[in-house]
């Protein structure tokens, strides 16, 4: 049962294109928990991972009950050897939780147990510098984003980033962002950015 979990079963979500170039893609990290759940015995090996733009100074964090892990690609772009400490952290969390339920806490003994069998020392807090990041997040500076659908090419303007279904193809995770200054000439270079101009930045 736990033997399927490492075998690739193809990754029903679709990758989220918003990730700094040398970050690995969402199906790869989702792969590798599966990885970690076939080692750890976690029959149940359904899994998200999602890189998210909008975390500030957290590396990482982990919805149990849907079995969903966010990554901060800003604070991990700084420190790509840490990408699979940072993963696997939120992947125990969510393994403690399918093989323990809710009597597994936070950082209990279950979930320093399932970061030793899988080689990393069990800390609780990452040591990667984002005292610039947390000083930025507390001026709030303010952009204008533009999301485009990488499938059907819908776009998107708006104060914040939405990652709901596209309006246009009705799928999720497609969306291409970028940001300028909430200007108004900030708001007039992204409505004048073609497809293959916001495609360039991912290239
Ligand atoms: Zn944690
Ligand atoms: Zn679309």
């Amino acid at each position: 049962m736990a033997a399927e979990c490492g075998a690739g079963a193809g990754a029903m979500l679709a990758s989220v294109s918003m990730v700094e170039p040398q970050l690995p893609q969402p199906d790869e990290l989702e792969r590798r928990v599966r990885e970690l759940f076939a080692a750890w015995r976690v029959a149940d090996c359904a899994v998200t991972v999602a890189w998210n733009g909008r975390l500030t100074t957290t590396a990482g964090r982990a919805f149990v009950r849907r079995g969903h892990i966010e990554l901060n690609p800003r604070v991990l772009a700084r420190a790509v050897d840490q990408v699979d400490m940072v993963l696997t952290h939120e992947a125990a969390h969510v393994a403690a939780f399918r093989l323990f339920g809710d009597a597994a806490a936070d950082h209990g003994r279950h979930w320093r147990g399932l970061m030793r069998l899988a080689g990393h020392a069990p800390d609780v807090t990452h040591k990667i510098p984002v005292d610039d990041l947390r000083r930025q997040a507390r001026r709030r500076s303010r952009y204008v984003y533009l999301r485009l659908c990488g499938a059907c090419g819908d776009r998107l303007l708006a104060a914040a980033v939405r990652y709901g279904r596209c309006a246009g193809c009705e799928r999720r995770d497609e969306f291409l962002v970028v940001r300028a200054p909430a200007t108004a000439a900030g708001r007039k270079a992204l409505e004048r950015m073609s497809d293959a101009e916001v495609r360039a930045h991912f290239a």
